[in-house]
């Protein structure tokens, strides 16, 4: 009997992608219908995926951290992604400014005046950072409030190795619990391909001639830096430190990159991410510690549009800004994009923040959200990407120091 060949998830996700704008774009002119009958399964799709997040993140990291058995090893391993994850964003925020400075002059002028923006709270950097303690232990759970779930997921992943044998239930717990979500997980990705459909075919219906508008110089901007960032920055890193070469880099990231793309969610890509950076021989301890931790604290891409962004709304009030002020962006876009939430929409939330710490009006901000999904999925990719390379990086550079350790044993 012949054997079924069937397609890989990636290339059913492919076929999703292209199906979803040939549709897109033949509905152009029923966005309506498309908003009103196939987006409600993307939503799903999305939900789902929202569901699994909370799990996968707490137990992935609590058994990430189990798995090293000791806290120098989960204190290496952190610090270098949190160097790596600070470091690549300040690039990833210049990388916009310098993009936003270069393409300033093709900016359009568009009439500022009637412009209304409701902006939401922003918190300060104060509060940010008292916030990301939990003072509960269920409502981070229940409120999918993700730094809280992960400071939650490294304090008990600490006590589980600090009380050592005893806890050997606790471990077995974890560890099943963790297994039980992952294959919860892969249930659902199974689905990816019509999740991608549904999530894109209406954006392409609304916004396909749209994108052609006064707002293409701004958006080719930001997907200049965007890819500027990934080829040269991941590219060199991924290269050296983590002694891999880009183009299978770039290859094995694929079904990530498109389902980033399509669903512009860093959260919701996480267990394809997980996926991909095994594959590519990222070890497991590694990937589910640094990749949920990225998808919440790492957004090169995010910070990468705030800048560009940035330069376009003072562009479009005819405000030059200074060499502080960009600095002072660097500083905010950093932060900002750490208190990023990995859903769609929410860097375009915290680029107020952006705009009020150099006194640029946070009405601007009604300029680019009429086309705030398109940037979203590229940034949104960016930021998957850079996760993944930090941990093919950190993987390696582990790799390496148990070899070291072996051979001086
Ligand atoms: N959608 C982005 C993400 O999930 C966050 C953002 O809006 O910038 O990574």
């Amino acid at each position: 009997m012949k054997e079924k060949k069937k397609l890989s998830l990636a290339m059913q996700i492919f076929i999703a992608l292209v199906l979803a704008i040939v549709a897109g774009l033949l509905l152009g002119n029923h966005a309506d219908f498309a908003k009103a009958y196939i987006n409600p399964f993307g939503t799903i799709f999305l939900n789902l995926l929202k569901f699994i997040v909370v799990p996968i993140v707490l137990f992935s990291i609590m058994s990430g951290i189990i798995s090293m058995s000791d806290i120098r090893k989960v204190g290496s391993i952190g610090l270098k992604t949190v160097l790596y994850y600070l470091c690549t964003t300040a690039f990833a925020i210049t990388i916009g400014l310098i993009g936003g400075n270069l393409f300033k002059g093709m900016f359009p002028m568009i009439a500022t005046t009637d412009l209304s923006y409701e902006a939401a709270e922003t918190t300060s950097f104060m509060d940010t950072l008292v916030n990301i303690f939990p003072s509960n232990f269920i409502d981070p759970l229940y409120s999918a409030n993700m730094l809280q779930v992960i400071v939650m997921a490294i304090l008990i992943g600490f006590a589980i190795i600090l009380v050592g044998k005893e806890a050997q239930p606790v471990i077995t717990g974890v560890n099943s619990l963790n297994a039980v979500f992952m294959k919860c997980m892969e249930m659902i990705l199974k689905l990816s391909p019509i999740g991608v459909f549904c999530l894109l075919c209406p954006v392409i219906a609304e916004n396909g001639a749209t994108i052609i508008g006064s707002l293409a110089m701004v958006l080719l901007t930001a997907y200049i830096c965007y890819i500027v960032h990934a080829a040269v920055v991941y590219s060199i890193a991924v290269k050296t430190m983590g002694g891999m070469s880009p183009i299978k880099f770039f290859q094995g990231m694929l079904p990530a990159i498109m389902f980033a793309f399509s669903s512009a969610s860093s959260v919701g890509t996480l267990p394809i991410n997980m996926e991909c950076t095994q594959k590519l021989g990222a070890s497991k301890e590694v990937s589910s510690f640094v990749l949920p931790l990225g998808a919440t604290i790492n957004m090169d891409g995010t910070a990468i549009y705030q800048g560009v962004c940035a330069i376009f709304i003072a562009a479009c009030y005819g405000i030059q800004l200074t060499f502080p002020q960009m600095i002072t962006i660097v500083l905010t876009a950093t932060l900002a994009s750490i208190g990023t939430a990995g859903v769609p929409g929410a860097g375009m939330v915290m680029l107020t923040m952006v705009l009020t710490s150099v006194g640029l009006p946070v009405e601007g901000v009604a300029l680019v959200a009429g086309v705030d999904r398109i940037f979203d999925m590229g940034r949104t990719t960016v930021n998957i990407t850079g996760d993944a390379s930090c941990t093919v990086i950190v993987s390696n550079l582990e790799k390496k120091k148990e070899a070291r350790k072996n051979k001086n044993a």
